[in-house]
């Protein structure tokens, strides 16, 4: 399965979810694939460090279990 990956990105996309932030990237007015935003300028996700595509299922810690309490028994 291939996901689609944005080819443009907006600057504050691109500071949210990249993992670097470039000192100088070429922008030009275009829709922003993470955010949907239109007529903005946008960049190539490479200059940020190649963000995870939106809709990934976002990695999370799982939640630690509740307390169970096991009174007596036996
Ligand atoms: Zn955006």
């Amino acid at each position: 399965m291939v996901e689609t990956y944005p080819a443009w990105i907006c600057c504050d996309c691109g500071e949210q979810c990249g993992s670097r932030i470039p000192k100088l990237a070429t922008y030009h007015e275009g829709e922003c694939g993470w955010c949907g935003a239109e007529g903005v300028p946008v960049t190539e996700p490479r200059d940020f460090g190649y963000p995870p595509a939106p809709g990934l299922p976002v990695t999370r810690v799982p939640s630690s279990p509740p307390p169970s309490t096991n009174g007596g028994g036996g």
